[in-house]
């Protein structure tokens, strides 16, 4: 062991592993992975070794892909065998909801280009699974590249590259404490102190605790699963070929063949967390004893979709324990205020996802940001309420017991909620909001008109169809009210308040008493930020943006400050409403006896509403004159019951952000995480046209380059022809069968009565009117590209 090294990673599992293959293969040779035990001594050694394609969100299963490519070049490259056994594999659907829920998902795997899958009528998936019983099911989805492997191997094979490409492994060194220094960090260990710049946290089922060396407090927890692993079973002994690997989605369980028998893990209902504070230091190779009561019920199932296990004994019974994040996506990246600390943690599935959080986390350390966009992963897609202790248990163990699941995009699932509340949230509960959840954060969705109303669960238009309708046509006409505590509100001060601000931001800041739109781009000329800047005129600026991105951002604000500049996250204390509709002006000035209905369109000025002192913009993504009225979080309350009674004459009725997504896809306007992400540019999103090329900001280099090569594909607005369901993400778009974009978002535009979608489209088919299909919810719709903003295109509501 050197004194120094560039990179210490902590943790010699397979993301450990990959982690330290990666930062070596990308160059960077004076790195070293230090091992309490020996390498796979966490969770790594006693895994099923299973890959498969399947995961809800596409960017994740980009990266999965990225894995199961990499394992044969680990293997070439380290001369160590990954012991690969490619079978290909089933994910099989039991009921017609999963069944058109499988269906969906095989176009989503289309749409991102993953192509090696396709659907399977239930005879075919009986012949592809010999010795499964074929009861209950309706379809299944095969991929080719699906399979398992050797996992001490594959840990072994990405080590020993490492190790060629220069890399150090140092085994039986357990790292005791991390020690923050001026130009990286100390790490003390058994066998003594090195300093790194960079120090990784892969510590699996130790993340917890070594998370708390640095003093950061990581949302995740150990839980216990269980597989077992048959006797020989004369009918897989029979076969001339290796069974594949099957999903029972229905079931809880996965099955592969193991010899010449079969191993059948179990995703538990009944959920067991195991040391919530990390492991014990001295645990070793050692499993938890089988609990066979506990998973009687998916065993049964099991048993029934395998019947030949009723007349086999079982060899091995394996429950061990891994890690899960609220969400079930890995935490990866660096924390804010602790620069060179790097998380690879949670990764729940590691053989299938190491490769990708390896090859994301290396980009980032040595380059600054990863190729992919990895907000899914990111760790900094929580924030601080997430450490609480009973919201990760209540929400890994939903995850957990939900793996095999589906959750429809209009599901509600309650583990960790309510948590944190704006403060009408009572009386708005009382007026027959429904809830969503952001950040932690309750957000309305829209308001039920009887107590008894339950949304279904679907993939189609909902229930909820009529009230969001009914919402629209309110701000359309009359005024609607919407609670937006759920926007981010940064508060920047200071001397070099502006001169920062303009480094930050690519467009031009506002004059003061202004508000402009705001892309925020990184050094790679990547979208950071669809934000907003108010200048209110007295030397404080906001930015406001999506709440749940409330520390990427702020970790985004704080890597790049400089400068005398006193930057503050107020949205806790600063919270609000929007008052849209072509009647909001005449509510407003009901309550003002300031001259608020002068404010001029994107201006922004500090009023008394009523009896409270608000801030207020003259904004609206909804598209129609509109205002957003801020206030201290004290006001909430009184503020709402306020405005409500003086547009009670007016026809004002709240809304929910239902209703918002529905309006502002009339207006074609972008929403982060669909038409603005960090893996999109300014040119193909349209963000280019806020841009001041006359100024220097972080990224222009890069943008300035896209402007003279214009992108292959950029965002459009899609008409599409569909009576019972609209777009909502990653859908396929075709040219007479050529695969020429795919949906952003989409949803039904209720004032104009049609299903409207945002794509990324090829530049060749992007003009008006060019007829293209989506598959929606697995039927092919007709769909034709339209003018942007088919409500209001000139925008004369907003400015009325
Ligand atoms: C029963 C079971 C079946 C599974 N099946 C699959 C499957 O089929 N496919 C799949 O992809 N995944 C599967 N998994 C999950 C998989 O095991 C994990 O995702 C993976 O092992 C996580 O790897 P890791 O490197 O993050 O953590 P770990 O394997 O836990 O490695 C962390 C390492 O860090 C070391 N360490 C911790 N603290 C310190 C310290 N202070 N100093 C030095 N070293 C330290 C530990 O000794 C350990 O070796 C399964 C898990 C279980 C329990």
């Amino acid at each position: 062991m050197k004194s120094h090294y560039r990179v210490v990673v902590i943790g010699g599992g397979v993301v450990g592993a990959s982690v330290l293959y990666h930062l070596a293969k990308f160059g960077w040779s004076d790195v070293c992975l230090i091992e309490r035990k020996v390498l796979t001594a966490g969770s790594s050694w006693h895994a099923a070794g299973g890959f498969h394609a399947l995961n809800a969100d596409p960017n994740i299963a980009s990266l999965q892909a990225y894995t199961i490519d990499l394992l044969s070049e680990i293997e070439k490259e380290s001369g160590q065998s990954v012991g690969m056994h490619m079978t290909g594999g089933l994910s099989i659907a039991g009921t017609p909801d999963r069944w058109e829920w499988l269906q969906s998902a095989y176009r989503t795997f289309q749409s991102i280009g993953i192509e090696d899958v396709r659907l399977v009528g239930p005879e075919e998936a009986a012949a592809l699974c010999p010795i499964m019983s074929p009861h209950d099911i309706l379809g299944g989805m095969w991929a080719d590249r699906e399979g398992y492997i050797d996992t001490t191997g594959t840990v072994h094979a990405y080590a020993g590259a490492a190790k060629k490409l220069g890399a150090e492994v140092i085994e039986n060194n357990r790292v005791l404490e991390l020690h923050q220094t001026a130009d990286g960090w100390q790490v003390v260990t058994e066998k003594g102190t090195v300093t790194c710049e960079h120090v990784v946290n892969a510590a699996g089922l130790w993340a917890k605790q070594v998370g708390r060396m640095a003093g950061i407090e990581l949302p995740v927890s150990p839980l216990n699963h269980h597989y077992l692993i048959s006797d020989t079973i004369p009918e897989v002994a029979a076969l001339d070929h290796e069974l594949p690997l099957v999903v029972d989605l229905e079931g809880f369980t996965y099955m592969r063949q193991d010899q010449k028998g079969i191993l059948l893990g179990i995703y538990e209902i009944d959920h067991d967390h195991w040391m919530m504070d990390g492991a014990p230091w001295e645990y070793g190779f050692e499993l938890q004893q089988e609990d066979t009561d506990r998973i009687e019920r998916e065993l049964t199932l099991g048993f029934q979709r395998y019947p030949a296990l009723q007349h086999v004994g079982v060899k091995t019974w394996v429950n061990g324990a891994f890690t899960f994040s609220p969400d079930g996506n890995p935490l990866v990246g660096p924390v804010r205020g602790k620069p060179g600390y790097w998380c690879a943690c949670a990764v729940m599935a590691g053989f299938l996802q190491g490769g990708g959080v390896g090859k994301s986390l290396a980009e980032w350390i040595i380059h600054g940001e990863p190729e992919a966009d990895v907000f899914g992963m990111d760790v900094a897609r929580y924030g601080d309420y997430a450490g609480n202790k009973r919201f990760i248990k209540e929400t890994t163990g939903q995850f957990y017991t939900r793996r095999f699941v589906m959750t429809y995009p209009n599901e509600q699932l309650p583990a960790g909620r309510a948590l944190r509340m704006a403060p009408a949230h009572s009386e708005m509960t009382a007026a027959g909001c429904r809830w969503g959840a952001s950040y932690g954060l309750e957000v309305p969705l829209y308001f039920a008109p009887s107590p008894d109303f339950v949304e279904k669960p679907t993939l189609k238009r909902s229930n909820a169809f009529d009230i969001v309708a009914a919402e629209c046509a309110a701000v359309r006409n009359d005024v609607g009210l919407l609670d937006i505590s759920g926007f981010s509100r940064f508060e920047v001060t200071g001397p070099d308040a502006e001169s920062w601000l303009n480094r930050v931001m690519a467009s031009k800041l506002p004059a003061p008493g202004r508000a402009k739109l705001a892309p925020m781009l990184s050094e790679t000329g990547k979208l950071k930020g669809d934000l907003t800047v108010f200048n209110w005129g007295d030397g404080s600026w906001w930015i406001m943006g999506s709440y749940y991105l409330r520390e990427w951002h702020m970790r985004w604000f704080t890597d790049h400050m400089d400068g005398d500049v006193t930057l503050r996250d107020i949205s806790d204390s600063t919270v609000g409403f929007s008052l849209a509709g072509p009647k909001a002006r005449q509510v407003i000035e009901r309550l003002c006896d300031g001259d608020v209905g002068a404010l001029p369109f994107m201006g922004c000025a500090s009023f008394d509403i009523g009896l409270y002192r608000c801030r207020v913009g003259r904004l609206s993504v909804a598209g129609e004159l509109g205002y957003e009225i801020h206030c201290h979080a004290m006001d909430h309350i009184g503020l709402r019951r306020a405005l409500l009674q003086a547009g009670a004459d007016l026809g004002i009725r709240e809304y929910g952000f239902n209703a918002l997504l529905s309006l502002r896809l009339e207006k074609s306007f972008g929403i982060w995480s669909a038409e603005f992400t960090q893996g999109y540019t300014p040119a193909q999103t349209g963000m280019d046209r806020w841009i001041d090329w006359s100024k220097d900001f972080i990224g222009k280099t890069a943008a300035l380059a896209e402007r003279s090569a214009p992108p292959a594909q950029h965002i459009v607005t899609l008409e599409i022809d569909a009576a019972d369901a609209d777009a909502s993400g990653f859908e396929p778009i075709w040219h007479k069968g050529q695969r020429v974009g795919f949906v952003t978002s989409g949803g039904y535009g209720h004032s104009l009565g049609k299903s409207l979608a945002m794509a990324m489209l090829n530049r060749d088919f992007a003009h008006i009117g060019t007829e293209l299909s989506v598959h929606i919810v697995g039927v092919e719709r007709g769909a034709k590209v339209i003018a942007p903003s088919p409500y209001d295109p000139a925008g004369k509501a907003m400015r009325a």
